[in-house]
């Protein structure tokens, strides 16, 4: 069986791994247009852009691992359509064959449109190696950067421009930061730690225009307010990666659909990571983490050999911002009940999401042990009295 992989992100470096380990044989080729072999991206907004990570610690396996895997990894090479009659991918390279190609292109950094300035030098994005090479050199101390966008993206990259020694001023549309994947409470938590640092957030402000002939030198609210910048961060969100898939005529859904199995609507066709959403019993589902792209990689792979396993997702997020630690477990969407408890120390806490009584979600802010509590319950499926939460001496007894 000829196996091809489009994308060669954490989710195409994980599914060829594992198809290696399960036996896999036949040909197997991964395809990235990206000019770097597969590396880790949550460093590139934490570490990376503070320059305390090397390149080599970024990327995930080393050229030999490759060779010795005998697989043929082709680094800036673009895919540019796909023939499903006659499997076959066609690339600005050449053409590849396939018995079975797996999608796992990720998703693309939304930008403002060119019209409000989303385009204009000095406004810089945060998804690929690129984007924060090009970003690093510009974050001087003393310069003015606005970070558009208070998701990971905004957060992390404000925590770190702070600890360069800009001024950081982060403006939110919604009426909180965090409005897409935590709680207010969270959001409370986070906000509090950024203004102990020197963050100016505004939350509720939109943004009219990003300002500047020949680049961006400030920003214009909704509100008639400019904030000068010399650098803009535009953490807006990501859109998922479906135009080949598009093309090809693959059902997309919010991303590449998928069954319960990561197979697209062509049997020959999977899809795995930020690109793909997959059907579970509570719904279609798209997640956009590193976790998901090395867990829904692996099954996939194991499907694409005949396991005939449906994927069940095992939700965690971590965020490093100044010199706390964010860990997430679970999904809280959908919550009825939030209980929160403090932690030791500034910073620190957990919030603790409930729907139906069940337990669906843990956030901690420097709370290692609740993190790991809340985990080791959401996974078991088993759900603490909430009212216990607060004032139980050791969590442990949760459990
Ligand atoms: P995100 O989580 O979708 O956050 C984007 C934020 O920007 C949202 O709060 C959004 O608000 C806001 N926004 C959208 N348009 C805006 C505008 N015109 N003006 C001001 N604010 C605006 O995405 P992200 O932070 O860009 O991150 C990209 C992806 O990388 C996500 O999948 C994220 O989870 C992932 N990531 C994860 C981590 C981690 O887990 N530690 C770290 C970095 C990145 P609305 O929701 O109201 O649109």
């Amino acid at each position: 069986m000829r196996i091809v992989i489009l994308g060669a992100g954490q989710a195409a470096a994980s599914m060829a791994a594992r198809l290696r380990a399960k036996g896999h044989d036949g040909p197997l080729t991964v395809i990235g247009d990206e000019a770097a072999a597969p590396y880790q991206r949550p460093p590139l907004s934490k570490a990376y852009l503070l320059g305390e990570m090397a390149l080599d610690r970024l990327t995930l396996r080393g050229p030999e691992w490759w060779t010795d895997q005998r697989i043929d990894l082709r680094t800036g090479e673009r895919a540019l359509s796909i023939d499903r009659a006659a499997r076959t991918v066609t690339t600005d390279a050449g053409v590849h064959e396939y018995d079975a190609l797996a999608l796992a292109l990720g998703a693309a950094p939304r930008r403002l449109p060119a019209a409000m300035g989303g385009d204009l030098p000095g406004t810089h994005v945060i998804r690929n190696l690129a984007d924060v090479d090009a970003l690093a050199p510009a974050m001087q101390a003393g310069r003015n950067l606005v970070v558009i966008g208070g998701g990971y993206i905004g957060l992390e990259a404000a925590a770190v421009a702070r600890k360069l020694g800009l001024n950081v001023t982060l403006i939110e549309a919604a009426p909180r930061i965090l409005g897409r994947v935590a709680a207010p409470e969270t959001a409370d938590m986070i906000r509090d730690l950024h203004r102990a640092h020197g963050v100016q957030i505004l939350e509720g402000t939109g943004i009219a225009a990003i300002e500047g002939t020949d680049r961006a030198t400030g920003v214009h609210l909704t509100d008639g307010r400019g904030i000068p910048a010399d650098i803009v961060i535009q953490g807006i969100g990501v859109l998922p990666e479906t135009a080949l898939a598009g093309a090809a005529g693959l059902a997309l859904d919010d991303g590449i659909a998928t069954d319960a199995q990561g197979r697209t609507s062509d049997p020959a066709i999977w899809a795995a990571g930020d690109c793909a959403s997959f059907a579970t019993q509570a719904g279609r589902m798209r997640l956009e983490s590193v976790g998901n792209a090395i867990d829904m990689a692996e099954c996939v792979a194991d499907n694409m050999l005949g396991a005939d396993r449906d994927y069940a997702p095992k939700p965690w997020f971590w965020s490093d911002q100044f010199d706390a630690k964010l860990q997430i477990a679970g999904i809280g969407a959908g919550h009825d009940r939030i209980v929160t408890r403090a932690g030791q120390g500034d910073h620190a806490g957990s919030v603790w999401y409930f729907r139906d009584g069940r337990l669906i979600a843990v956030d901690a802010l420097n709370d290692a042990r609740a993190y790991m509590i809340g985990k080791r319950l959401i996974e078991a499926g088993r759900s603490p009295d909430p009212d216990a939460i607060p004032s139980a001496p050791d969590l442990k007894v949760l459990l």
